[in-house]
């Protein structure tokens, strides 16, 4: 089921005297392709969980319409949505088993839609083999690790088929190998039932890992959407650039003058296609290649060891991070006597973005 926000907005009064009104969604237009999973990304408070409550019905927008396939539900209630909700604190209720949990919300169907006992364990089942828990049905939920009680979770959100499955930080309760775990079990679920899927997370790996599209948005706003690898490769903003990757990008003051990308007083790449203006440079921590003559020279701090490559912790005085990091290979030879460390860098794996608006630059950098 393709879903789309139509200038969807909402805005919660401000509280208090003098308190302004939060603009916790501004304006979203988009499209979520049936049959896809979707990461919806940013940093805490910037909308996530509003955007999935006005999708499934439980507030309504100040402004803008959404659509199920063609059909309009923004005035829809909750229950004639079709929507399964994963809750950020996936709640289970405690004296119920498993299969009772799971059960739940087939309980109050009415009408043509209402089951018998047996239909209801049957579909309970079903959803419990999906997510691999059919085994613990008779469990209550205090009987069952983290990430169990998760897949009830989930198995309780897809027992009526929805259309749409919403997941809200469903894996932040969850150390970080079963975290790893689940995010996979999740895509195969997804991939399996092809249920049209929103995942909300502030942790960039993690939609980055298992989404086909991510929406990245700061502070109601939308800020950039596309596959993850389009949006690590051309970041549209300084933002962007900076929230996604780890280490994350090296962030230096510099300026384009007469074909050349100046970081400090060093060229370090030449440019095609920007006027002269002062720039934020951003720099990937795998766009550094260690060179003798290479065109950045910074401070040497320490060479971390990590296995199958290398990071390479450095300073330098236009560098708005205190560090610069750069991974290399770990057969390029650093010597960690050294006071300073020489880098050319790979353009690809440079971004500038616009002093004044923070905007990417889109031009061609090469060495
Ligand atoms: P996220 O899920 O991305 O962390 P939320 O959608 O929960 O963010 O919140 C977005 C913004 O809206 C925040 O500034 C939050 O304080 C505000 N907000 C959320 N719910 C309400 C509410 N019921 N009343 C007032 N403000 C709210
Ligand atoms: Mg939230």
């Amino acid at each position: 089921m393709k879903v789309a926000l139509q200038n969807l907005t909402k805005r919660f009064p401000g509280r208090g005297r003098g308190a302004k009104d939060v603009i916790a969604v501004n304006d979203f237009t988009f499209e979520i392709p049936d049959g896809k999973l979707i990461g919806l990304l940013g940093p805490s408070g910037c909308g996530k969980s509003t955007t999935l409550n006005l999708l499934c019905g439980l507030q309504k927008p100040t402004s803008g319409r959404i659509f199920f396939g063609d059909d309009e539900v923004t005035k829809l209630p909750a229950e004639k949505r079709g929507v399964g909700f994963v809750f950020q604190n996936y709640a289970l209720y405690p004296h119920l088993t498993v299969r009772q949990n799971i059960m739940f919300p087939l309980e109050n169907l009415k009408g043509e839609q209402k089951m018998t006992k047996a239909q209801m364990q049957e579909k309970a089942l079903e959803a419990a083999r999906l997510v691999q828990i059919e085994e613990l049905m008779d469990r209550k939920p205090s009987e069952l690790s983290g990430g169990q009680q998760q897949r009830v979770a989930i198995a309780r959100a897809l027992v009526k088929r929805p259309r749409i499955l919403l997941l809200d930080e469903p894996l932040s309760n969850l150390d970080a190998r079963l975290r790893l775990q689940t995010r996979e079990e999740i895509r195969r679920i997804q991939r399996e039932t092809k249920i049209t899927t929103i995942f909300v997370t502030h942790d960039q790996e993690e939609a980055m890992s298992i989404s086909d599209l991510i929406v990245v948005m700061k502070d109601g706003v939308v800020h950039q959407i596309g596959k993850p690898q389009e949006v690590y490769d051309k970041p549209v903003n300084l933002f962007v650039a900076q929230f996604l990757g780890t280490p994350p990008v090296n962030t230096f003051d510099g300026r384009v003058k007469g074909g050349k990308l100046y970081i400090g007083d060093e060229a370090v790449l030449s440019v095609e296609g920007a006027d002269d203006q002062a720039v934020y440079v951003g720099i990937r921590p795998e766009g550094f290649v260690p060179e003798k003559d290479g065109a950045l020279g910074c401070g040497l701090v320490r060479v971390e060891v990590m296995g199958r490559d290398v990071s390479v912790v450095c300073t330098h005085g236009a560098a708005q991070n205190t560090s610069v990091r750069a991974i290399i290979d770990s057969d390029c030879e650093i010597d960690e006597e050294a006071d300073t460390v020489r880098f050319s860098l790979k353009p690809g794996k440079v971004h500038i973005f616009s002093k004044e608006t923070q905007q990417r630059i889109d031009c061609r950098l090469f060495i």
